[in-house]
């Protein structure tokens, strides 16, 4: 589709072939395996066309048209060469990360890049030798003195998971390729329509469909995008590994899609309005969002992102473990609980200080990481309120 149509309307059709499917809107959810071929010479081309990474059907494993949907439409809104479908968004940064690194290779990754990616590297990659090493988020450029003749890949995350320090991409990209590394980001708080990864020097993007993509909070899937360049590896991996997504959860994500630009809007004005709330209360320490003006990652997020989403930190001063228990169990529109990007608010408890390796987290009091969901800003803000009368008054 033209490239020129504003992202809400490439939402609406990327990937997208009614024609192929009696005009049905939705792509129909394949359940296969096995694919038939009609005769011998079939057979053969489809294994001549298979070795030569030619889009088609060969086995379930490989993909179906309902996966190739979604990967189509990624990839356009992204700005990258081809998609590829994992059945997480952790699937998705372990394979991409694997993907490019081999023994005797020097890894770099963010200290504030998604914990459990972390852990990949430290523990999986770090068994098949390869060397990790974490470093500041706000290195920007001054990551160059970091890298090493055998350094193959960096790990960028901006905002980074729970913590949400800006970081400079084009800076620490730059730098990275100077040297022959590649740049790897997950890319999963701005989406593909907040931030393209690819104009900014990123070569393969990461995204955690399972937030704002599914968007309902009912589904797993990862997506990772590539460049031309970095595509084959990433192939060869993802079909090494066997990896592939269920049609039924890959259907609900290219359902979800069709509305994400328009949910992303309301996320992010409804998530600034609740940070501007907290950053006003006098039991509030800092407030984690890149797009406040005094934000320290503002101008990076401003210089370089097209919008923000709905997800941000707030620490509090150090409080008693019954008034923060007060304001949160009492809360009655944002649930407990892990992962982010559905319809619905969210309030998580975190202490990120176990993890860090390289940066120190420097505040005393409780944090937690607040998912603006699509609720009425009025409702939100009155069950903060009362919230925070129980966190003052418990
Ligand atoms: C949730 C998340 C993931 C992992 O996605 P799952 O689908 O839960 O495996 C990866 N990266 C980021 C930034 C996330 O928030």
């Amino acid at each position: 589709m033209s490239r020129n149509r504003k992202d809400p309307t490439r939402v609406v059709h990327a990937g997208r072939h009614p024609e192929q499917f009696h005009g049905v809107v939705n792509p129909p959810v394949y359940h296969a395996s096995t694919v038939l071929s009609p005769t011998l010479a079939d057979w053969e081309q489809k294994d001549r066309d298979y070795a030569a990474d030619k889009p088609g059907v060969y086995y379930g494993r490989h993909g179906t048209p309902t996966l190739a949907s979604l990967e189509e439409a990624i990839a356009e809104l992204e700005g990258g060469y081809r998609a590829m479908i994992y059945p997480s968004g952790l699937a998705a940064c372990a394979c991409a990360l694997i993907s490019y690194a081999s023994a005797g290779d020097h890894v770099l990754i963010s200290d504030s890049a998604y914990g459990p990616m972390r852990r990949v590297g430290w523990r999986l990659l770090s068994r098949f030798g390869v060397e990790v090493q974490f470093y500041d988020p706000l290195a920007g450029a001054g990551i160059a003195a970091l890298m090493r003749p055998n350094t193959t890949v960096v790990v960028v995350e901006a905002p980074g998971s729970l913590t949400f320090e800006m970081q400079d991409i084009p800076a620490i990209a730059a730098a990275a390729h100077q040297r022959g590394a590649m740049v790897l980001m997950d890319n999963t708080w701005a989406t593909p329509l907040y931030f393209k990864a690819f104009s900014h020097g990123v070569d393969v993007s990461i995204h955690a469909a399972t937030k704002y993509i599914v968007g309902h909070s009912d589904a797993m899937v990862g997506v990772v995008t590539t460049t031309r360049e970095a595509w084959p590896k990433l192939k060869e991996t993802h079909v090494d590994l066997g990896q592939t997504a269920g049609p039924d959860d890959v259907y609900l994500a290219q359902r979800g899609l069709r509305t994400m630009a328009t949910r992303l809007a309301q996320h992010w004005q409804s998530g600034l309005a609740l940070a501007e709330w907290f950053a006003r209360q006098p039991a509030v320490e800092r407030v984690l969002h890149p797009a406040l003006p005094d934000d320290p990652g503002y101008a990076i997020w401003r210089r370089d992102f097209l919008g923000a989403s709905g997800l941000f930190s707030v620490v509090l001063k150090p409080v008693a473990r019954n008034a923060l228990a007060a304001f949160i169990d009492g809360l009655e529109l944002f649930g407990i609980g892990a992962s982010w990007g559905g319809y619905e608010s969210l309030i998580m408890p975190f202490d990120p200080s176990p993890i860090r390796k390289v940066s120190r987290w420097p505040y005393a009091g409780p944090a937690f990481r607040i998912h603006a969901g699509l609720e009425h800003i009025d409702d939100l803000l009155a069950d903060l309120q009362a919230g925070f009368a129980r966190l003052n008054q418990p």
